[in-house]
């Protein structure tokens, strides 16, 4: 059985699925406007591992993922600038360059996490009709106003509206500091916003309203249930999504389509550094490609992530990575001694898909994991439970597993020109060889009296 924690909810729910054996998975995705911070990147991670559970259950998933390139503004209350343009002007290119090569160096990330893909990754800019058709139908259902700068949602007319962030809309109301404008409610948003009059705007559409944009919310709406149909199964995002983004995609697809847009809602929190929010401006704000510059490995960040369950608070710092990165080359460095994959552990099978199809446990699948390597069952047998856990671990074992290490030619005989050199007590030459090893990639652990060789 598998059991979700629903913040729509708030409780902890068996999935049961809208079609028999297949889910429908929609996860908010990437503004690219910039590079994806590793807090993006937690967020992505997580929707990945609750994606590798559902297909470790045999499950067929059809995961969406959008990506933002249009309307999300700078900040939530429909204020600020629209964040593309902001990269168009930080870079002088076009909105179609920078969302191509911020798009590009997502995937990267992707690829270097061992984030499978999803199944479409839908753009803002490509679906502008059918965002313009939802607003129509929600114009149409009575659920919108004009303001001179754009097409609002109402949200007074939506009794449910509050739903997800569990606050009634009149308490948010009455606590928000939000610049009202022309809107009729502070929780009201925008659909369609109109260009500005005086000059061109960058991007820009016709619509029945005039030449502008969409809001942000009205996006996640409409590519989600054209490609998965509504009600889906399982929609993920980050819990600062709840408040204004989810809960306004939540109201925006009931009030077009009157339907639940999806039956659970799951919510990663936040990585913080240092015990707080990752900002720029602080210059603790870290991509993938920047703990690559500083030579650790993108998988000791995915590691460091499964130890922590998504719903609790993670605080990065670099001796976590660092610990992380230890223990993940000792289990690459023990399994590469393994036999060849035999029969499999049962009962740590059950027990770990007892954890992670229990909201995810990954902390605690990752304790029975080290109890397995260290139990007493054959290696051959554990081999066979590893791979089978990596399913959903997704550290790419399958790499070391049963494979020990080739060392180069060039490497054994630094070693052992090393080794004379520190039977001469010549430590210099012994330091100077050690480093030589490591621009190779290798390491040299000294042990008893011999030199043991691992991959950095
Ligand atoms: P954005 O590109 O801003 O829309 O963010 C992409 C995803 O990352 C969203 O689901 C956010 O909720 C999530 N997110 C943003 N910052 C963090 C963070 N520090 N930790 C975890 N998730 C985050
Ligand atoms: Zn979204």
């Amino acid at each position: 059985m598998l059991r979700f924690y629903n913040t729509l909810t708030r409780n902890k729910e068996e999935l049961r699925p809208i079609h028999e054996g297949k889910v429908g998975l929609y996860s908010c995705g990437p503004t690219v406007y910039w590079f994806a911070h590793i807090g993006n990147m937690r967020s992505f991670l997580f929707a990945d591992i609750l994606r590798r559970t559902l297909e470790l259950n045999g499950l067929e998933v059809k995961m969406v993922m959008n990506i933002t390139d249009v309307g999300h503004l700078t900040g939530d209350a429909d204020e600020g600038e629209d964040k593309m343009l902001v990269g168009m002007r930080r870079e002088g290119k076009t909105a179609f360059e920078i969302a191509e090569f911020y798009t590009a160096a997502f995937m990267r990330d992707l690829e270097r996490l061992n984030i499978k893909q999803a199944n479409l990754y839908p753009k803002a800019t490509a679906h502008i009709p059918e965002q313009i058709a939802m607003v129509e139908a929600l114009e149409k259902n009575g659920f919108t106003y004009r303001t001179s700068d754009g097409i609002y949602f109402d949200t007074s007319r939506l009794s449910t509206y509050g739903a997800l962030c569990g606050q009634k809309a009149a308490e948010k109301l009455a606590g928000a500091r939000v610049e009202m404008g022309e809107k009729r409610h502070a929780t009201d948003f925008a659909l369609w916003k109109f260009s500005p009059t005086d000059v061109q705007r960058e991007m820009e559409w016709d619509s029945p309203w005039g030449k502008g944009f969409p809001g942000w919310h009205i996006e996640c709406s409409a590519m989600s249930t054209k490609y998965l149909d509504a009600p889906f199964d399982i929609h993920t995002g980050g819990i600062d999504h709840i408040a204004v983004h989810h809960e306004n995609e939540l109201a925006q697809t009931k009030g077009a389509l009157g339907v639940l847009e999806a039956n659970i809602w799951m919510h990663n929190e936040f990585l913080t550094v240092n015990d707080g929010k990752m900002s720029k401006s602080l210059g603790n704000l870290y991509t993938i490609e920047e703990l690559v510059e500083k030579g650790y490995d993108p998988l000791a960040f995915r590691f460091l992530a499964l130890g922590a369950h998504y719903r609790s608070k993670l605080n990065f710092s670099f001796e976590a990575l660092e610990g992380a990165q230890n223990a993940l080359r000792k289990l690459r460095d023990i399994v590469r001694s393994w036999e060849a994959p035999a029969v499999g552990c049962a009962q740590f099978e059950s027990r770990f898909l007892e954890a992670i199809n229990d909201d995810l446990n990954t902390p605690q699948a990752l304790a029975i994991l080290w109890e397995m390597v260290d139990s007493e069952y054959s290696t051959g047998a554990k081999a066979r439970t590893l791979l089978w856990m990596d399913h959903v671990l997704g550290l790419r074992l399958d790499e070391c597993v049963g494979k020990p290490i080739e060392v180069p030619d060039e490497v054994a005989r630094l070693v052992k020109e090393r080794e004379e050199a520190r039977r001469q007590k010549d430590w210099t030459l012994s330091d100077e060889l050690r480093a030589r090893v490591e621009a190779l990639g290798f390491i040299i652990e000294d042990a008893n009296g011999h030199s043991n060789i691992r991959k950095l």
